[in-house]
């Protein structure tokens, strides 16, 4: 098991639901990585009972508001020179665009592909989100992007 001592430069994103570890871990492209990763599941957590952790030997982009849309509970401790220089707690996002498609046929995004898919944060304690042009609702959290 890679521990975090272990990690000289890179991040640990923490208090993953137990369950999304897979998708986030190959959302972002660690299935392909060259660097060391490692993607720990059900570990035991006071918070949620169980959770998942991704480690990561390098430092990555990583798109925060995408990441808090997938799962906002997630924390990620960025790890400089073996120690964490930087904590990140994620929320939910207030937009999204481009990441999930809006599914009403009727809507125009479904029709013009030109356009953006925009959600805009509606319900923050629901986690719900309405498509910008026709109010199609949308829950975060339920694992699905683009
Ligand atoms: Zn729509």
């Amino acid at each position: 098991m890679l521990n975090v001592d272990t990690i000289k430069n890179g991040l640990v994103i923490d208090h993953i639901r137990a369950g999304s570890g897979h998708q986030i871990f190959s959302w972002l492209g660690l299935d392909k990585a060259s660097f060391c990763v490692a993607l720990i599941l059900n570990v035991p957590s006071s918070k949620h009972g169980k959770k998942d952790i991704i480690k990561i030997d390098n430092i990555i982009n990583v798109d925060y508001s995408v990441l808090g849309f997938i799962d906002p509970s997630i924390t990620v401790n960025v790890i400089v020179e073996e120690r964490v220089a930087k904590k990140i707690n994620l929320t939910l996002p207030e937009r999204v665009e481009n990441v999930i498609k809006c599914k009403n046929p009727r809507c125009i995004t479904s029709t013009e592909q030109y356009i953006p898919h925009v959600f805009r944060l509606v319900d923050k304690k629901r986690a719900e989100y309405h498509c910008e042009y026709c109010d199609e609702l949308y829950r975060a959290g339920v694992g699905e992007v683009f």
